[in-house]
């Protein structure tokens, strides 16, 4: 089981996500002690059970283990720290794996900050693509931004708040006008929708200051109106 869990507010589990963390023969987690942390919050007891450590970093050697519980025919749950397990996080190789050797994957959908963000940002959400994390080096930044700019679809990425600062000045050099919403601390206390045009945002002060979790949103690229 692949199991969404809060991206902020702790109450945004699923009830079903619940019961599989309740049930399950043996629990995974990218950080074991904020899985953890959200049994706790939500009264499941781990009853014995361990919860095994599954992360970017040692998944080759982590995998087996999980891989095993499975074709033994126990139930194996997974959360990444927060949000949708694989979406920027942990999980493809352990979901693919799983599925090669013929275990029923399931997905326990819930909170992604991507679609949150999406869904407030007041852009067209007929058709988005997902970028993650833009490369952090400035060519190789300004090359990728340059390429995603160009597809007629909604963009969502994910940036560190030091960073959005950058994102957007390489942005104003390539489309100052491009609608840009930045989505901050979604579903928490300090919950707050920045909207205006990249130029306008990069000018704002409450940019400057930026501080907790980010989801950048940008619109399609305007028409291209061609002259005689
Ligand atoms: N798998 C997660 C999901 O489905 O939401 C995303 C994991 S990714 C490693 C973490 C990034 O997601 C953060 O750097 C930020 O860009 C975004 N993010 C996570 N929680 C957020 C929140 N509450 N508000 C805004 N952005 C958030």
């Amino acid at each position: 089981y692949l199991v969404a869990t809060p991206i902020g507010a702790a109450r945004d589990i699923t009830l079903r996500a619940l019961d599989v963390l309740n049930g399950a023969d043996l629990l995974a987690a990218e950080d074991t002690r904020v899985l953890r942390h959200l049994m706790d919050i939500h009264g499941i007891p781990l009853r014995g059970r361990r919860i095994l450590s599954y992360h970017d970093h040692n998944g080759d050697r982590a995998r087996p283990a999980l891989l095993a519980a499975l074709a033994e025919g126990g139930s194996v749950a997974y959360c990444s720290d927060a949000g949708t397990p694989l979406v920027a996080d942990p999980g493809y190789r352990l979901a693919l794996d799983a599925a090669e050797a013929g275990a029923r994957v399931h997905a326990l959908p819930g909170p992604s900050a991507a679609l949150a963000a999406l869904s407030l940002s007041g852009l067209p959400s007929d058709r988005f693509l997902f970028l993650g994390f833009p490369p952090s080096t400035a060519t190789a930044r300004q090359t990728w931004l340059r390429k995603w700019l160009a597809v007629d679809s909604t963009l969502i990425l994910f940036e560190s708040p030091r960073r959005v600062n950058r994102t957007l000045a390489d942005l104003c050099q390539i489309d100052p006008d491009r609608i840009t919403v930045i989505a901050r601390e979604l579903t928490k206390k300090f919950e707050e929708v920045i909207r205006g045009t990249a130029a306008e945002l990069a000018a704002d002060p409450r940019i400057a200051t930026l501080k907790g979790e980010v989801v950048i949103v940008l619109d399609r690229p305007s028409e291209v109106v061609v002259d005689d």
